[in-house]
């Protein structure tokens, strides 16, 4: 797929993926399909649909946006599409009780585009027709975003909420200045962020940090927003891997 003139501007190549978590509508993903293609995004990811695929009912509309859907990916967990993401905007039509940022769809694009202009891979993540996200989705996220609507009325078809927020992005691209050299060094990605944590939380098990289950249980919690809050670098992630493995080796060897 080869995107002209304004579509091309609004660097569909690096543009936010979207990520729809188990879907229960075929005519819901070819609709996404179709908003997706008209603003320029091209990056469609499923999570557990509840219908097969190839689905003839998705195809029929996507109204011809099947360069979108040729491209599209199924994955078995949301950690699994989001690997390659540094960035995740969770859209929900209910914000509940969480220590994330909240904003607009037109400031999640303004955000995605500022984003994407430093080199990083963004996701807007949807959640399924009839519950929306659950918390344990929203936790994976690093912002929510919520599209102001009637408060009595403020649910929305999925493919409707993607449309909103594929046509913010597109937008916001006239907005921007053009794209600039990444200055520094790229964070890691979430997958890297994943693994270190795993390696972190391992470590202070061995050296019995945690003492109990219940302080474990938010102690891990805590580190864990302390470190998506400040996304580090991949090169300050090397470094606290060489710190925690070192101090790990000590502790041993004054056991001895
Ligand atoms: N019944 C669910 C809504 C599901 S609508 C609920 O009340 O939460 C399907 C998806 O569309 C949602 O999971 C969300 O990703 C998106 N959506 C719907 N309304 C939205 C809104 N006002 N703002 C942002 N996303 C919305």
């Amino acid at each position: 797929m080869k995107l002209t003139g304004k579509a091309a501007r609004a660097g569909a190549e690096n543009g936010p993926a979207i990520l729809l978590f188990a879907p229960q509508l075929g005519e819901n993903v070819g609709q996404v399909a179709r908003a997706m293609l008209n603003f320029g995004l091209a990056d469609l990811r499923l999570v557990r649909p509840r219908f097969g695929w190839p689905n003839a009912k998705a195809v029929a509309a996507a109204a011809g946006a099947h360069a979108v859907l040729n491209r599209m990916r199924i994955f078995p967990g949301l950690a699994e599409a989001a690997e390659d993401l540094h960035h995740l905007f969770a859209t929900t039509a209910r914000p509940r009780e969480l220590e994330k940022p909240v904003m607009t769809a037109e400031a999640a694009a303004a955000e995605a585009r500022r984003l994407v202009g430093e080199g990083r891979r963004v996701g807007f993540l949807f959640g399924p027709e009839r519950s929306g996200l659950s918390n344990a989705e929203l936790a994976l996220a690093d912002a929510i975003v919520t599209i102001p609507l009637n408060p009595a009325f403020s649910s929305l078809n999925l493919a409707q909420a993607v449309l909103i927020c594929a046509y913010e992005w597109f937008e916001a691209g006239d907005r921007t200045p053009p794209r600039r050299e990444a200055a520094g060094e790229p964070p890691a990605t979430k997958a890297e962020l994943a693994g270190f944590l795993a390696f972190l939380v391992e470590e202070l098990d061995r050296s019995g940090f945690f003492r109990s289950p219940t302080r474990r249980r938010s102690l891990v919690r805590a580190i864990e927003v302390m470190f998506e809050r400040r996304r580090p670098t991949r090169a300050e992630l090397n470094l606290l891997w060489g710190i925690v493995k070192q101090l790990g080796r000590r502790g041993g060897t004054r056991n001895l």
